[in-house]
């Protein structure tokens, strides 16, 4: 029986199979080798760490189901995890951990029991600092229901769901999640800080930003409560601070966060931060501190694709109770990628637009709207970018520079003195925003993105072939540079 590990994973396997989706089987089982059964513990080889931690994440419940129907409830899973894949002269190396034993368990009447006094534990704590926390902006609406999935959020997301599951408990601590502005960095860490507060009302859950918490501590250095300061974030469960590169030279700041960060890792209270930029790249952050950050997972957020752009814009539409034309979607869609704080900004201006000059929402509106927009983004710290170029700015400098008209420009005739000229303008927007080839493809009357990569080599060749083309580009060039400025 001790020998039949291989029957018994089979059995489990069986098991898992019937409860999950095909692909995650394949995935996250097919590669999983029993290697023994002892005791009633039963060990299986997984590749990597990573792998492990996925598997206690999300598959952790079925596997223990299936263990149980096997083995009874006292039978254990045991992990050996691949390290280091070794080489000819030495074996590979692996560590043992067992399965997790700590379940969270709402419905154990121990919990039920200290529930009452752990609450009221937690109202006592919190009031010290409730006039602070209530001067944070915290949104209620930032759940994960409204933050749409895509594959610029997939592994961020699914580890942010992973923690606010069960804080703490994860391998996923600290959780670092990095991205550029507007990529939905403060709605995840905020829809965290929800899910922990709606599902485990006990947890005393922080959130502020860097910048609040350097307030607060320059705060009560002055007040000389310092200690009070410290000993209130010692008690906290799970502490997110939110865009840590404003701790960048706040060497006093950064000690205080080091020992508090240090003491509630140390108590498996789950630690969440936020940057603008990743790990490596965050200047003036003592070595000490980031060395910390590697300690859990760092994930990062992107742009949105297409696709996630167009689930987006269909969910806040949704949201404020309007519906719009598909291809008035597609339209914004193509035209606003930067992030999605933009894009929310178009559809907050359309409807403002709209209302105030009592106008349908139409094409016309929305090309308006989507150029008042880019040209004058505000970043988050408030300052003014300068103007970033669209495609519609290099459409009409080119349509003017060449004494064609716009509509002339991203028509379908062939002729030659159009043809050029419309792909010397997909060439520039190529080379000056950032838009993609598909999305240039659709702005020059739907064409697509190959018709676009055609173009870019096309002038490129022309540039050394032909003269006055070569002459041409280089004076656009120079414009645009200088518009870009
Ligand atoms: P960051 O903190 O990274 O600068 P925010 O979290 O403030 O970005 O996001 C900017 C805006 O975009 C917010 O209103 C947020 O709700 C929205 N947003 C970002 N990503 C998504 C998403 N995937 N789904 C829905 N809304 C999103
Ligand atoms: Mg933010």
């Amino acid at each position: 029986m001790q020998n039949d590990y291989r029957a018994v994973w089979n059995n489990c396997l069986k098991t898992i199979k019937a409860s999950i989706p095909e692909e995650s089987f394949d995935t996250w089982f097919e590669p999983i080798i029993p290697v023994a059964l002892q005791n009633n513990v039963l060990i299986i080889q997984v590749p990597s760490q990573f792998f492990y931690e996925w598997l206690e994440q999300y598959y952790v419940d079925n596997l223990r189901k299936a263990i149980y129907k096997e083995l009874g409830t006292e039978g254990r899973l045991e992990y050996s995890i691949i390290v280091d894949k070794g080489n000819a002269e030495n074996r590979p190396q692996t560590i043992n951990i067992p399965i997790a034993k700590i379940e969270y368990d709402k419905q154990h009447p121990k919990y039920q029991a200290n529930s009452e006094q752990a609450l009221k534990r937690k109202n006592e704590i919190l009031k010290e600092y409730d006039a602070f926390f209530k001067s944070v902006s915290f949104n209620e609406n930032y759940t994960f229901d409204t933050l749409v999935e895509g594959d610029c959020n997939r592994l961020a997301r699914s580890a942010g769901y992973a923690v606010a599951k069960k804080p703490g408990i994860t391998a996923f601590n600290p959780l670092m999640l990095y991205g550029g502005v507007g990529l939905g960095k403060t709605h995840l860490v905020q829809a965290i800080a929800n899910h922990v507060r709606s599902n485990q009302p006990d947890k005393i859950v922080v959130y502020v930003s860097s910048e609040k918490f350097t307030n607060q501590f320059i705060e009560e250095l002055k007040n000389n409560n310092l200690q009070k300061l410290t000993n209130f974030y010692l008690q906290i469960d799970i502490l997110i601070i939110d865009d840590v590169q404003f701790l960048s030279g706040k060497e006093k700041t950064q000690e205080m966060f080091f020992h508090i960060f240090n003491d509630l890792h140390q108590h498996g209270k789950q630690i969440i931060m936020t940057s603008d930029r990743p790990p490596k790249e965050l200047q003036g952050l003592q070595d000490r501190l980031l060395s910390r950050f590697k300690w859990g997972l760092t994930a990062d957020l992107q742009q949105p694709d297409y696709e996630t752009r167009v689930a987006i814009i269909q969910r806040k539409l949704q949201t404020e109770g309007i519906s719009l034309e598909n291809d008035i979607i597609e339209y914004l869609a193509h035209s606003i990628d930067t992030n999605v704080r933009e894009l929310e900004g178009v559809i907050v201006s359309l409807m403002a637009r709209s209302s105030l000059e009592r106008r349908e929402i139409d094409t016309e509106l929305v090309r308006q709207t989507v150029q008042h927009i880019v040209q004058t983004t505000v970043s988050d710290a408030g300052v003014q970018h300068s103007a970033e170029m669209g495609i519609d700015t290099i459409q009409s400098v080119i349509s003017s520079f060449f004494k064609v008209t716009l509509a002339e420009l991203t028509g379908k005739s062939r002729k030659k003195e159009l043809v050029v000229p419309r792909q010397i303008a997909m060439f520039f927007c190529k080379e000056f925003t950032n838009f993609s080839l598909k999305s240039i493809g659709y702005h020059f009357g739907g064409r697509d993105h190959s018709t676009v990569i055609h173009a870019v080599q096309t002038i490129s060749d022309l540039c050394t072939k032909d003269g006055e083309i070569r002459q041409n580009v280089q004076q656009l060039g120079e414009m645009f540079k200088q518009k870009a400025k």
